[in-house]
């Protein structure tokens, strides 16, 4: 790769690779710097490696510091000279006479080195001998130089290869992607960085547990000769940057072939799983155009910024897009906030919203709902935070601030007899955590309060029956009377097989089924049959999000037992609460729907 004149000048990677702390490669090293000791009879021998004007030294018997200054190195002398140097007598020599280790000590008399190249050309340091006392070098004695300075290279050549190459599909790896796109030209065209992913990740867990990580590299193997054969990579490099994950680049107008076989389907490509069993693959890409001398790290997370979006969407390729880029950096920052906000504690708080008995009018409970005053972006709906927050270990800090806080309020009101009880929205991952049940009862019970006092709402009943925990803990808490919600049932895919294999005793009807039903007759329809075939089961049927008398009052004829929404009350801070008991009438609402019936 040629490096255009006006780039800015770039630290050759396997220098930045030198200077960094290895212990076994200098361990190595020190060998080599013996070996040239005990066959050339020199006192002292040392490898230098030239970086940032400095001069860094390598070997344990070197009278030098670790690192000095680059004027003061003799090795710069070797660098410039880019072959063996010799000085048989530092003081007779004004190159080196004015020096500082002959000035000072140790006060090197004699002194000869030679450049170790790096593979591209460059030189990376230099491997010395030097002595006390002046010297000659005889023909022999510079062949034997010559040779350990070559040993040395191919063994640094070779231990930095390790690092830069992927020991199973033996493709260049992330850092060698990185070091590469570093060293680009600055050209007037784009480059288009492409990001292929070929493993579904769980399902190859799967594999390795049941078949062993033989399968899994077999099936990486294939995938890279795969990549390689039926995609027109023209000449381009691909490189392995992650398990199943694959990169490389083009200049634009050679990558629309590849992007239109991407975007295409890639049924026919498989990989083998074992001897007989072969595994279709479905790949997923993501692209994104950059220029030589870009952040290249930053041009890698575009990539995989547009391949999440691809994997999250299900489609084949997606280009980078800053607008989908910015929404996951927000909610990255959110989540950091809302773990500081939660370390610290005021920020969050509770409101309540209560729940009306279309039978008689009363109210039968109260749900509490997460509230999250941001100090800069204000009031943040839990609808955005919750579900980020549920793929971290917030969730179970969250969960556990909301049941402390919704049961020292319960107690609060019990004190004013106020006899309501409170529902809890939690996450399904929350049921599976150990002694949850337990724990639950027993800080309930801290406070004296049973556990009737307290209600749980949950959603997505499918993931419950794959968590045994899960259900062990519900069918705890309800044998000890606690009341079960299912959320949000009818918002999206709702399994009636598996509803009756959770235990639960109220289902809330999402929202969206009820929005239309005043105006829609399939709408009514649904819900009407919904509620009867839900009734036959024997379950509670509460209906969320009714924002109209009109809607009230026709679910009340649908047989539906209870509402929640802005209609009846909208969630209210502790103190609006009590004021919104204290001037409710059954009686009074019970006419209202009346009403609307008549
Ligand atoms: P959800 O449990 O289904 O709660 C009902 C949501 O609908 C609440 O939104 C409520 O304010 C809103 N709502 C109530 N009545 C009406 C209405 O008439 N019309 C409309 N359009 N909306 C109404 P909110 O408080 O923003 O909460 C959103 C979701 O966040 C909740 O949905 C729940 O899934 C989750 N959430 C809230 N608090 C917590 C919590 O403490 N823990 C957990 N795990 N999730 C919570
Ligand atoms: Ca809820
Ligand atoms: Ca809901």
């Amino acid at each position: 790769m040629q490096l255009h004149e006006e780039a800015e000048p770039v630290q050759p990677f396997a220098i930045k690779m030198l200077t960094t702390e290895d212990r076994v490669r200098d361990h190595y090293l020190a060998r080599f710097t013996d070996l040239t000791s005990q066959q050339l009879g020199m006192p002292y021998s040392y490898v230098t490696f030239i970086a940032d004007d400095k001069q860094y030294v390598k070997s344990h018997d070197s009278l030098l510091p670790a690192e000095t200054p680059v004027e003061e190195a003799f090795c710069r002398l070797t660098v410039e000279q880019g072959a063996l140097l010799i000085c048989e007598d530092t003081l007779e020599d004004s190159r080196f006479n004015h020096l500082r280790y002959v000035v000072e000590a140790p006060h090197f008399r004699f002194y000869a080195g030679i450049p170790l190249y790096g593979r591209d050309g460059t030189i990376l340091g230099s491997l010395c001998v030097a002595d006390l006392v002046p010297r000659q070098l005889t023909d022999i004695q510079q062949d034997v130089l010559a040779k350990i300075a070559q040993l040395v290279e191919a063994y640094l050549d070779a231990r930095h290869a390790v690092g830069l190459f992927d020991a199973v599909t033996l493709l260049p790896n992330r850092q060698h992607l990185i070091e590469d796109l570093n060293t680009l030209p600055r050209e007037d065209g784009r480059t288009g960085l492409v990001l292929i992913d070929c493993l579904n990740l769980s399902y190859t867990y799967q594999m390795a547990c049941a078949l062993g990580m033989v399968a899994v590299e077999n099936q990486l193997k294939d995938l890279t000769q795969l990549l390689q054969t039926q995609l027109p990579l023209q000449d381009a490099t691909l490189y392995c940057v992650a398990l199943g994950r694959f990169a490389l680049y083009l200049p634009e107008e050679r990558l629309h072939g590849l992007l239109e076989v991407l975007d295409g389907d890639a049924e026919n490509l498989h990989t083998r799983m074992s001897k007989h069993v072969r595994v279709t693959v479905q790949c997923h890409a993501g692209v994104t155009w950059f220029r030589g001398g870009d952040d290249a790290q930053e041009t890698l997370r575009r990539a995989v910024s547009a391949l999440h979006d691809a994997i999250n969407y299900r489609q084949p390729l997606c280009l980078y897009d800053s607008f989908t880029d910015q929404i996951k950096k927000d909610d990255f920052q959110l989540l950091n906030d809302l773990g500081r906000q939660l370390a610290q504690g005021p920020g969050l708080h509770l409101v309540y919203q209560p729940k009306l008995s279309l039978h008689d009018g009363t109210i039968t409970g109260v749900e509490a709902l997460l509230r999250w005053n941001h100090p800069v972006l204000g009031e943040v709906s839990p609808a955005r935070f919750i579900p980020l927050a549920e793929k971290t270990t917030l969730m179970p800090a969250i969960s556990d601030w909301v049941i402390n806080q919704a049961i020292q309020q319960l107690a609060n009101w019990r004190q004013q007899n106020i006899a309501l009880p409170l529902s809890v929205n939690i996450s399904v991952s929350d049921l599976g955590r150990a002694n949850f049940a337990d724990r639950l009862i027993a800080a309930l019970a801290r406070h004296g309060l049973s556990p009737q006092d307290i209600e749980l709402e949950c959603l997505e009943t499918e993931r419950l029956l794959e968590m045994p925990e899960a259900m062990g803990c519900l069918s705890q808490l309800r044998k000890l009377g606690m009341r079960l919600f299912l959320d949000d049932f009818g918002s999206g895919y709702s399994n009636l097989n598996y509803l009756q294999q959770v235990p639960l005793d109220v289902i809330k009807l999402d929202r969206s089924l009820l929005k239309d039903i005043t105006c829609s007759q399939v709408s009514c329809v649904i819900v009407r049959h919904l509620i009867l075939m839900l009734k036959e089961l024997s379950y509670q049927v509460v209906a969320e999000g009714v924002e109209d008398q009109t809607t009230a009052g026709m679910l009340q004829s649908l047989g539906c037992d209870e509402i929640q929404g802005f209609w009846f009350a909208r969630p209210l801070s502790p103190e609006d609460l009590i004021h919104f008991i204290c001037n409710h009438s059954a009686q009074d609402m019970l006419q209202q729907l009346d009403q609307q019936q008549s």
